[in-house]
């Protein structure tokens, strides 16, 4: 499980995360939604030692940490290696084919032999629908084909816990609807995903748990049928807001 207790983060004098304590269970898919600049990414981040909190305690798979204290480079490492990020902007080694990105982290992280890290790649890139594009550079593929790699990749580290920050924000709706294919498939296979997302019809089919975050704050956290059916005034407004 991954957990955050009294996690506070303060960019300058601005506290962006307020004490924040939640789980982030294994298996399921936890969607994080709530205004823009409520603390999100900021809380996706933190769960990837991307940001560091200045206090609260983290659990990562029982990788224990006070944020209070100094967090020594093989800590962040075991962490990272328990967690992926897969980036809006999909951050593909450019001057690699797609088959040669997926292969990177396994090969010089992971020390993995190349046969079976290239055996494996081809089935992740099938697993996405690109086995046609193995051969491919990043800038040969469209924003959708480029994502599903940057998931495929991610996949490639067997983390336990993919952490998605808007995935599909730069994409088209047609780019999009590949993107989130893929990413519900995942989520029935039971990977564990932390998803930030504005796409409440996504959160929708995807979630198991919604934790809705305002002003720093978690303003909701439970299942995703006591969100879409909540009778909270706040919550039916977002949810208002957020929907056609
Ligand atoms: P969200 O993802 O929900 O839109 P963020 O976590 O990105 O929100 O940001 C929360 C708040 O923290 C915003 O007010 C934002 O401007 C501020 N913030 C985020 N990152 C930084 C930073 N590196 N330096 C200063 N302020 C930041
Ligand atoms: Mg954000």
């Amino acid at each position: 499980m991954l957990r955050l207790e009294n996690v506070t983060k303060t960019f300058g004098t601005h506290t962006v995360l307020k004490e924040i304590t939640t789980n982030f269970n294994d298996q399921e898919t936890t969607v994080l939604v709530g205004p823009s600049g409520s603390g999100k990414s900021t809380l996706l981040r933190s769960l990837n030692l991307l940001e560091r909190p200045e206090s609260g305690f983290y659990d990562c798979d029982g990788i224990e940490l006070d944020f209070a204290k100094k967090i020594t480079k093989k800590e962040t490492l075991a962490v990272r290696q328990k967690t992926e990020m897969v980036f809006q902007d999909y951050n593909l080694f450019p001057h690699l084919t797609v088959l040669k990105n997926i292969m990177e982290g396994p090969v010089h992280v992971l020390k993995e032999d190349k046969t079976s890290a290239k055996k494996r790649a081809l089935e992740l890139l099938n697993k996405v629908g690109l086995k046609d594009k193995a051969d491919a550079y990043p800038n040969q593929l469209s924003g959708g084909q480029a994502q599903r790699v940057a998931i495929a990749r991610s996949l490639a580290m067997k983390p336990r816990y993919i952490l998605l920050d808007e995935p599909t924000s730069a994409l088209d709706p047609e780019l999009e609807l590949e993107v989130l294919k893929v990413l519900l498939e995942l989520a029935k296979e039971k990977q564990s995903l932390v998803i930030v997302t504005h796409n409440l019809e996504f959160a929708r089919h995807v979630a198991d748990k919604i934790l809705f975050i305002e002003d720093g704050k978690i303003f909701f956290a439970g299942k995703k049928d006591e969100f879409f059916n909540s009778t909270n005034a706040r919550i039916q407004e977002f949810i208002h807001a957020m929907t056609l």
